[in-house]
């Protein structure tokens, strides 16, 4: 069997929960949209089901999946996509978001005692959610509807970067806005975790703090670690072009390496040299991505065997600056991994 597989370590799932309760005292929701952001919804829901208050995701499908491991809350983060959707959120009892009027439309229809409403406010990141005004007329309505409860959310649209000024404005405008208003909050996804202790308010939304990579400072841990192993090694002269367009030449006599992944499993697309790991020591790829290969300049190295492993990335890796090599951002390289890939679960 091909051997390019994602391990998953599902202790630093717990991990990394335990290192966001050392930043809140809020209540803790999941994020586990695109099959937790690569690793398997299921695998997650259960390792830290007992951390969490609620799970939350994009699609009814996921929604669906997830109910059969989890009773917890599991909310709908785009709300329905059409009225229909309704139906299924009555039946399995899922929480939703309404950032639009049109999702209100004919909500009475419908028996969702068992759902809490998540009313979202638009505070400056101008993508989904209502304005001041309109807000408080879908919070009127809302609040006439029979319900289990009502949440008032909004997004945060640069929480990444510490005293952001757009930040600390949307942290104000969704302060001022349901200061009044006796409902549960929610704003901050992991960056204004540890970055806005200021705006936690009840319950906060992790998505990449859970599956780490991204703000290890803050002491949370990678969960995956991605390798191939060498399938073939030949020797090359100087000034051989090497994979498609010839875009790669060596420079030197030098041994290249080829490994069974590339951007069929998800790999980002690259044509710069990306990193990896063979024994220990980096290397730099030689060539383009290929949709099912990735060629490697093994240099002079003679050590380097068929059957060696290849760390695209390891527990220990600087995913930031590994995303940055491919030009891309930890959230693509973790969630775009496909199912191509064997995934193995360590506890
Ligand atoms: C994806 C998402 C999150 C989680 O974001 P992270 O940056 O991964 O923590 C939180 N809230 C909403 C509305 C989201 O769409």
């Amino acid at each position: 069997m091909r051997k390019t597989e994602l391990k998953i370590k599902l202790s630093n799932l717990n991990h990394n929960i335990d290192v966001i309760k050392e930043y809140t005292n809020a209540d803790i929701q999941a994020v586990v949209k695109a099959n937790s952001y690569g690793l398997s919804a299921s695998e997650v829901a259960k390792t830290i089901e007992n951390k969490v208050e609620s799970f939350s995701v994009i699609t009814l499908d996921e929604a669906l999946d997830l109910r059969k491991y989890t009773d917890k809350p599991i909310l709908l983060l785009q709300g329905v996509h059409e009225q229909n959707d309704y139906k299924l959120i009555e039946k399995y009892k899922f929480d939703f978001v309404v950032h639009s009027s049109w999702q209100l439309k004919n909500i009475t229809n419908f028996n969702l005692k068992d759902s809490r409403i998540w009313l979202k406010i638009n505070t400056g990141m101008n993508r989904l959610g209502f304005d001041q005004e309109e807000f408080h007329k879908a919070l009127n309505i809302v609040k006439e509807l029979e319900i289990k409860d009502i949440i008032l959310m909004s997004h945060l649209a640069a929480s990444s970067i510490k005293d952001d000024k757009q930040t600390k404005e949307q942290i104000e405008v969704f302060s001022q806005t349901t200061k009044s208003l006796q409902f549960k909050k929610s704003l901050v996804n992991s960056g204004g975790i540890f970055n806005f202790s200021e705006a936690h308010h009840d319950i906060v939304r992790p998505g990449i703090a859970i599956y780490g990579g991204k703000y290890n400072e803050f002491g949370t841990k990678n969960v995956s670690s991605l390798s191939s192993q060498i399938i073939s090694i030949r020797p090359v002269k100087a000034g051989t072009k090497i994979g498609y367009d010839g875009l790669w030449i060596a420079e030197k006599d030098c041994y290249i390496g080829s490994i069974p992944v590339g951007y069929g499993d998800g790999l980002p697309y690259f044509t710069n040299p990306i990193t990896v790991k063979i024994n220990g020591k980096k290397f730099k790829t030689a060539g383009k991505a290929n949709m099912d290969l990735v060629m490697i300049n093994l240099e002079q190295d003679n050590t380097i065997k068929t059957g060696d492993c290849v760390k695209i990335w390891d527990f220990d890796s600087d995913l930031s600056e590994l995303s940055e090599e491919f030009n891309t951002i930890t959230y693509n390289l973790l969630a775009n991994i496909s199912g191509r890939v064997s995934k193995n679960y360590l506890e």
